[in-house]
């Protein structure tokens, strides 16, 4: 991979051999290793032990998770923040889980859509609760660094599965529970999803 920086940043006009330069590929293979090593992830070793056999059926929420992922089509970040809710169904995992989960899901070339349904539907198949809901608010540096969208502008996308889908009631009762105070516009936007540019 560092061949390949090299020669990109040569296309690019720069001097690979410049003083700033010269540890540049190095780098950025070990970054995108990084920002990508979610596709080598084994969930069920995240998962192994983190499962509790409990009786409680209430909405669990974990709500704020950063993720940082890249853009698939433009390999730029895009990032923000991702709720999470489910209700289980004798079965809770570890708290702490869920934001290794997103993790393995931002950390590889995604849009956001997908990334918020593969979140989801792993806490389903893996965890079977009887519903999950997953909401991503996500800045993407490819519209807002290339001009193709106004600077501030956030895309929300959402997974409703089980009883999320089918009761209006309890969707309405998670996004209460993740609306920004003072921002009307989350609550709007949270049923509708908004896509990368697509260019
Ligand atoms: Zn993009």
């Amino acid at each position: 991979m560092e061949e390949l920086i090299a020669r990109l940043l040569t296309e690019l006009g720069e001097d690979p051999g410049r003083e700033g330069l010269v540890r540049t590929p190095a780098r950025v293979e070990k970054s995108l290793r990084f920002l990508t090593s979610g596709y080598d992830a084994d969930i069920d070793g995240i998962l192994n032990g983190a499962l509790f056999t409990v009786d409680y059926s209430e909405m669990v929420v974990v709500k704020d998770i950063d993720f940082y992922s890249l853009c698939e089509h433009h390999l730029l970040p895009f990032f923000g923040k991702c709720h999470v809710a489910y209700i289980p169904q004798n079965q809770v995992v570890g708290l702490s889980k869920i934001p290794r989960l997103v993790d393995v899901f931002a950390r590889r070339l995604q849009i956001q859509e997908r990334m918020t349904n593969q979140i989801a539907q792993t806490i389903l198949e893996k965890v079977k609760p009887i519903g999950v809901a997953v909401v991503c608010e996500g800045t993407h540096l490819c519209m807002s660094m290339r001009g193709v969208e106004r600077q501030n502008s956030c895309a929300v996308t959402s997974a409703m599965l089980g009883v999320f889908r089918e009761n209006a009631r309890t969707r309405m009762e998670f996004l209460e529970l993740i609306r920004h105070r003072g921002d009307p516009q989350t609550k709007m936007s949270a049923e509708a999803g908004l896509a990368c540019v697509n260019e």
